[in-house]
Formats: C-alpha cells, sequence, structure tokens
C-alpha cells in the first residue's frame, strides 16, 4: 500500500501539525501494510497566501530537517519538494477544470482563510483542493493520513477522482481517508475554538516546534481556558482545558478519562505546568537533532533521492491522464 502525506512551508511546524500529523507519520512508517510511504513539503500550496521569498526557501528546509529531527527514516520514506515535481501542476490544473466552483466554495478552509486574508484573496486559494487532489491521484495513494481540519478537502479528492474515472474511465485510484485515532485536532492556544495553524498571524495562538522553550512553556502557562477551575474535558464549554488536556493526552500517551482523575483536585497553575513540563520534553530533542542537520549536505542528498522517485511515478501517471482527457499529441 502507498501512503502519502504534505505539510505546507507556510510557516513553523507546529505542535498542533506535530501531534496531528507528523508524530503519526513516524510510527506508521514502521507499518509493514505500507511498502511505499511518500512524504513532500507542499510549497506549491503556501503561496495560496503571500509569502516573502527568502523566508519561504528557509522554511522548505527547514521543514525536511524538521521531518527527519521528528524521526522520518529516509531509507524507508521517499522526502521531496511539491515545486520540483511538475506533474503536481499539471494534474492541478487538470482537476481543477473537473472540479466545480461551488463545491470549492463550500470549503471551509477556504472560507477561513478568506476571512483572515488582508489583501486580496488568491485564486489559489479557492483551488487549492484541486491540486491537492492531484498531490494524492498522481501516485495512486491508497492512504492519505490526514488530520480532521484536511477531512473534507480528501472527501473532495475522492468525488474528483470518481468523476473523472466516470468520463474518462478508470485512471485514478480512489484514496481512502487515515485519520488516526490518536490524530487529534489541536486548538488554537489564544482562541481555543479555533484549530491551531502555522499561518496564524497571532504567535501565541501556536507552539512551533523551534520555539525556544521557555518561550514555548509560558505559551502553555498563558493559554486561554476559563473561570470555572476544574480540570476536565468539556469542548463546549471548556474548549481551553480540552486542548491542554488532549496535548497531554497527545504526548504521554495517557487517556483524557485517566488525566481526568489525576487532575481532578488540580488547580490550572499545576495542571498548567505539568503541560508545559511535557511539551519541553518532547520538543527538546526534536531541536537538538534539528539543529545538528539543518545546515548538512545530508538535507539535499535525501531531496534529490526523493525528486528522482516522484517525478519517475508522477511522469508516468500524468502522461495516461493527458491521453485519456486528449491533450496533446497521443504518446
Ligand atoms: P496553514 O495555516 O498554513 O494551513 P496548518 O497548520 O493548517 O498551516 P497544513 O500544512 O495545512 O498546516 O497541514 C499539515 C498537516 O497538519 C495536515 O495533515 C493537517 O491535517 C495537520 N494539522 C494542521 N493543523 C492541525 C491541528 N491544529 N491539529 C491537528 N492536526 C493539524
Ligand atoms: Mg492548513
Amino acid at each position: 500500500m502507498r501512503f502519502l502525506s504534505g505539510i505546507q512551508p507556510s510557516g513553523n511546524i507546529t505542535l498542533g501539525n506535530y501531534l496531528g500529523a507528523l508524530k503519526n507519520f513516524v510510527k506508521l512508517q514502521d507499518n509493514p501494510e505500507f511498502d511505499d510511504f511518500l512524504v513532500f513539503v507542499a510549497d506549491c500550496h503556501a503561496i495560496t497566501v503571500p509569502q516573502e521569498k527568502e523566508k519561504l526557501r528557509k522554511n522548505i528546509k527547514s521543514l525536511v530537517a524538521l521531518y527527519l529531527a521528528c524521526g522520518l527514516n529516509p531509507k524507508k520514506v521517499h522526502i521531496f519538494i511539491q515545486s520540483e515535481v511538475p506533474a503536481h501542476n499539471q494534474l492541478g490544473w487538470v482537476l481543477e477544470c473537473t472540479s466545480y466552483i461551488g463545491e470549492l466554495e463550500r470549503m471551509t478552509q477556504y472560507k477561513d482563510k478568506k476571512e483572515k486574508q488582508v489583501q486580496g484573496v488568491s485564486a489559489g486559494l479557492l483551488t487549492y483542493p484541486a491540486l491537492m487532489a492531484a498531490d494524492i491521484l498522481l501516485y495512486d495513494t491508497d492512504v492519505v493520513p490526514v488530520g480532521q481540519d484536511q477531512k473534507q478537502h480528501l472527501e473532495l479528492t475522492r468525488d474528483l477522482a470518481e468523476r473523472f474515472n466516470n468520463k474518462f474511465g478508470e485512471t485514478f485510484k480512489v484514496p481512502k481517508p487515515y485519520i488516526a485515532k490518536d490524530g487529534a485536532k489541536i486548538m488554537s492556544l489564544a482562541e481555543p475554538t479555533k484549530k491551531m495553524s502555522k499561518s496564524d498571524p497571532n504567535p501565541k495562538a501556536y507552539i512551533a516546534l523551534l520555539d525556544d522553550i521557555n518561550v514555548a512553556k509560558k505559551k502553555i502557562k498563558s493559554a486561554v481556558t476559563d473561570l470555572d477551575m476544574k480540570v476536565k474535558y468539556d469542548e463546549v464549554n471548556k474548549p481551553g482545558i480540552s486542548n491542554l488536556l488532549t496535548i497531554l493526552s497527545c504526548i504521554t500517551g495517557s487517556s483524557i478519562t485517566e488525566l481526568e482523575e489525576k487532575y481532578k483536585d488540580s488547580n490550572y497553575a499545576t495542571f498548567k505546568e505539568d503541560v508545559a513540563n511535557a511539551v519541553e520534553a518532547e520538543l527538546r530533542p526534536i531541536q537538538e537533532r534539528y539543529n545538528e542537520i539543518i545546515n548538512s549536505k545530508y538535507l539535499d542528498e535525501v531531496l534529490d533521492e526523493g525528486r528522482d522517485y516522484a517525478n519517475y511515478l508522477a511522469n508516468k501517471k500524468i502522461a495516461k491522464v493527458y491521453n485519456k482527457v486528449g491533450l496533446g499529441r497521443k504518446r
């Protein structure tokens, strides 16, 4: 089975990306069911919102180093940069022409990001899910692990695959979502009813994996909670505390119920102190490994291998798609 996933280099990777996505990839790479494992840096997706050139370049490399620092093993995983495999954009266009404007406008991420956009909203923000569908369908991916926030996009991918297959004949494998049981959705520390996002303009809303440890701990300690003073999971009435429970549960492996029991007589300060310490213990080794590899040649070697492998698979698929649609001359 083929496994594929990607993260945008649109900012500093957050604890949300890590607990919701990366940490699970690292676990899954050892699962013998997956005999082909692709993880990429979605740089084309990142430019759906304005990016500064130097920062983008830096974020791309930094994300690759973080993939490795978090434990992805290039002996098992092909790691590549989306823009280095042109077929993503070639298929993206075909799938844009397969999508309806109405269904793209219904996507929650589009609505959310559109609202946050101060300057003009790019057309790419609307058509993003077609490119994401291309990322997945290009490789006949069997399994796509997504966080809850990407579920809607994956459903659209399945719809587009079926629509294309019905019109042009069997071409794409219809992928299965894989929402890990422990692949929780981590919420913003400043507004706990919104998801934690690396592109959030307020740095207090997220913890970046590369945040100074003391800064990260402070962010936990000043996370927005409530006045009820009970450590109890209740997403509706206590979204802040529920989020901290989720974070602690993801890091320690203890269930929410166990944690509620453990902290039933604790005040928020004690509870937050423990969450902050757990975050520190998780981030420290990642940051150490990151610092060792960020400037090494090894990164480029990994990316060259990933690029060549991905292009080999993707070029075969795009040729097939062009033939089905009738683009260019018959190959
Ligand atoms: P952006 O704000 O630029 O969209 P993001 O933080 O949403 O950034 P993405 O690159 O869109 O990150 O998503 C990368 C992966 O992280 C996806 O698998 C997504 O499901 C997961 N993810 C993103 N945010 C969260 C979150 N708050 N909780 C859990 N998983 C998340
Ligand atoms: Mg996102």
